[in-house]
């Protein structure tokens, strides 16, 4: 599946927020939005308020940023949200925290999801001991997730567990760090989900 290959800092500055798309950099002072805190190219300093349609397009937008999602497979997330019975904005975050990049970043195996996608596709992650390197591959109550065995002891791995050792993982998931492994406990709720989105602007944009 395709993915953005451009600056991710730019999102983030057109975003006007921090989306933590790099890791360490994210938190450090040399974090783009915290020195050039406008929107990039050549009027990014006069931006001009967004009409209602403006803003849930930058939601949306904003979404498939922080999950590393492009615009036709977030579509058909909201799709499946919608016909899920519930509530569709929660139905599509809890799709995209659902996914196995996401959940190797929440476990604290990838010090963004940029690198958690990059372990998954390279082949390091085992899902009920078999070897899973889908990204979008979505995760079910029950599953155990773990570094394979031969990657555990790469310097990269030490270097990843030591950087996110201070993350708190969700409640949804139970972390074993000592074993690079970890489980999924159950769905995550709403008030787990701690991405800045409005997922209800969302929602309206698709039932225009
Ligand atoms: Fe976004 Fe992180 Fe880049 Fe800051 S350092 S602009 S939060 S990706």
């Amino acid at each position: 599946m395709a993915r953005y290959r451009g600056p991710v800092c730019r999102l983030c500055r057109r975003e006007g927020q921090k989306l933590y798309l790099k890791g360490e950099k994210c938190f450090s002072q040399k974090c783009p939005v915290d020195i050039r805190p406008y929107a990039p190219g050549q009027h990014g300093q006069n931006r001009k308020k967004l009409s209602e349609y403006g803003l849930q397009l930058r939601e949306k937008q904003k979404a498939k940023r922080i999950y590393g999602v492009l615009e036709t497979q977030f579509a058909n997330y909201f799709k499946k949200a919608d016909r899920i019975p519930g509530i569709t904005g929660e139905n599509l975050l809890r799709l995209l925290e659902m996914r196995l990049d996401n959940v190797v970043y929440r476990l604290g195996y990838g010090r963004s999801r940029t690198e958690a996608r990059q372990v998954v596709r390279h082949n390091h992650i085992l899902v009920n001991g078999k070897k899973v390197n889908i990204p979008s591959y979505e995760v079910k109550v029950g599953d155990v997730i773990e570094i394979k065995e031969d990657s555990r002891n790469l310097e990269r791995f030490k270097e990843i567990v030591e950087t996110t050792s201070s993350r708190i993982v969700p409640e949804w998931l139970e972390a074993d760090k000592d074993n690079l492994s970890g489980k999924v406990i159950s769905l995550p709720n709403r008030d787990q989900i701690d991405t800045d989105v409005q997922e209800t602007l969302i929602v309206e944009l698709y039932s225009k």
